[in-house]
């Protein structure tokens, strides 16, 4: 079920589950601001979920209330889970999907890492 961007944040969702380690996930890669790892649909065959440590459930939620620091350190970490996993050449892609029609479903903000193969012109 796609969800609302703008909910208030649900503590047992299945990202937050994931970062307390109540659930199993294929992690690759873990700092003090982000968790990644592949998602269990994969739809490309490097699929790969960066998530922030922190509670928000969208990327409206993120860029309006988290501080500088968290957004400086999440989006430093998406980028270092591509260079760690070889990505940055042939390319990747990268997509956030927030609120109803983007059919976002997880309620905690989650970056898709697409690559390897050729993705195709981007989705309108
Ligand atoms: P959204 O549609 O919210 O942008 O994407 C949610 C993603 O989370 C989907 O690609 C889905 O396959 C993935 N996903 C859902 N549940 C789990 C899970 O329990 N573990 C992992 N690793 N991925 C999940």
């Amino acid at each position: 079920m796609p969800i609302d961007a703008t909910q208030p944040y649900d503590d047992g969702n299945i990202f937050a589950r994931i970062l307390r380690g109540e659930l199993p996930a294929k992690r690759v890669y873990e700092d003090d601001f982000a968790l990644a790892f592949h998602d269990i649909n994969p739809q490309a065959p490097t699929h790969i979920l960066v998530i922030p440590k922190g509670a928000y459930v969208s990327w409206d939620d993120f860029s309006a209330r988290a501080g500088d620091a968290e957004i400086a350190g999440f989006v430093r970490a998406v980028g270092q889970v591509a260079r760690a996993a070889g990505l940055v050449e042939p390319g990747y892609r990268l997509l956030a999907n927030t609120g109803l029609d983007s059919h976002q479903e997880v309620p905690h903000l989650h970056v898709h890492i697409f690559a390897g193969r050729p993705l195709g012109p981007m989705l309108a």
